[in-house]
């Protein structure tokens, strides 16, 4: 069952202890669907301490009854009409959050003119609350992940033997990630080959994977508008010994972050101990070393040097250091984990071997 009341009361709650508003307009998709379980593309949500609102167009109004049974849901398809309901529904709040990154300028002034009432402009409200995942959020993470471990899995021999372009391994991850009860992936998915694995987010192209290369495969999977995120880069025969010291200090550097990541400790210290375990190659760090994963791919928690975030038992991160450098490629190596109390529970499972000769072709 989608635990769709327990959120809103808990936004309710939310809303007096931390925002200090009397309500609060929502318009990004992902915080609409997790706290209302609403997945359309566009929608308003609004809540206040009375009630919740949600608002979409003709489109979407049997989807929103069905999946948001706990609020009040009004089809309106013109921004007037829209903005009608507000002023109905805000009567005696005089002070309401709307998110500052998501708004665009030309509603904000709409709701000044007709909203009567204090805008306070908050930036990703509900971040912290989304952080934490609970038991149905979990499933379905452990259920992308297993789609991606799988599909890497499969597609492991085609990429030890070469010959194939970044596209066909793009293609077929892609194709395994549906055979294994995902919707698709959770990014564009990156296949990196040879120089092209310098960078970090390269989108695969018609380049040939062939002896020499290091190849960054970075690969999530979406189940339930849940997403997972977990990199593997491989090497097809002998590399070029920088790459080998690269994923042989990457591998014990993960490790050791793995290790420290639990309940109470600092988002910031994790990337510092990632960046002392790299210091030798300090000039081909180009990332910071993890974040949040959830409804959104990039979400709070922030493993990054400025972050202030602590993790807390249900948060579900990534550790992902990489090195790279152009003209001879890059490696990065990314688990998904589940923070809890004492530790973490690794979700992404597949292996770190960069050669597989278990998997490799026996000619
Ligand atoms: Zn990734
Ligand atoms: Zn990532």
């Amino acid at each position: 069952m989608h635990p769709k009341a327990d959120r809103l009361s808990q936004v309710r709650r939310h809303l007096s202890d931390s925002l200090h508003v009397d309500a609060l307009l929502i318009n990004t998709p992902s915080d609409v669907r997790w706290a209302s379980g609403f997945s359309g593309s566009v929608g308003t949500l609004l809540i206040t301490g009375r009630q919740s609102l949600l608002i979409v167009d003709s489109r979407y109004g049997d989807q929103a009854r069905e999946q948001s049974s706990h609020c009040e849901v009004v089809v309106a398809n013109a921004l007037d009409a829209r903005d009608e309901e507000l002023v109905r529904a805000l009567v005696g709040d005089s002070r309401v959050g709307f998110d500052d990154k998501r708004t665009s300028y030309a509603d904000w002034r709409r709701f000044q003119s007709t909203l009567g009432c204090e805008l306070i402009p908050l930036t990703d409200p509900l971040a912290a609350l989304r952080a934490r995942k609970d038991q149905f959020e979990i499933e379905r993470i452990e259920a992308a992940a297993w789609a991606a471990d799988r599909s890497f899995t499969d597609v492991l021999p085609m990429v030890l033997q070469g010959g194939v372009t970044e596209r066909e391994v793009r293609d077929e991850l892609e194709s395994r990630l549906r055979i294994h009860s995902a919707e698709g992936p959770a990014y564009p998915t990156i296949v990196a080959s040879g120089p092209n694995a310098a960078l970090p987010h390269h989108q695969p192209g018609d380049r040939r994977i062939r002896e020499g290369d290091s190849v960054i495969i970075d690969i999530g999977a979406l189940v339930d508008g849940y997403r997972s995120d977990m990199t593997r880069t491989l090497f097809v025969g002998e590399v070029d010994p920088l790459l080998v010291a690269f994923h042989e200090l990457l591998r014990r550097t993960q490790q050791e972050v793995l290790n420290a990541v639990r309940e109470g400790v600092a988002a910031s210290s994790l990337d510092a101990m990632a960046r002392a375990g790299l210091a030798e190659y300090a000039g081909d760090i180009l990332h910071s070393t993890g974040h949040g994963v959830g409804l959104d791919i990039h979400e709070s928690p922030w493993l990054r040097s400025n972050s202030t975030d602590v993790l807390s038992n249900g948060h579900v991160v990534t550790v992902e250091p990489g090195l790279y450098r152009v003209g001879i490629g890059g490696v990065r190596i990314e688990d998904l984990v589940l923070v809890e109390r004492s530790g973490c529970r690794i979700l992404t499972n597949s292996t770190k071997d960069p050669s597989c000769p278990q998997s490799a072709p026996t000619t």
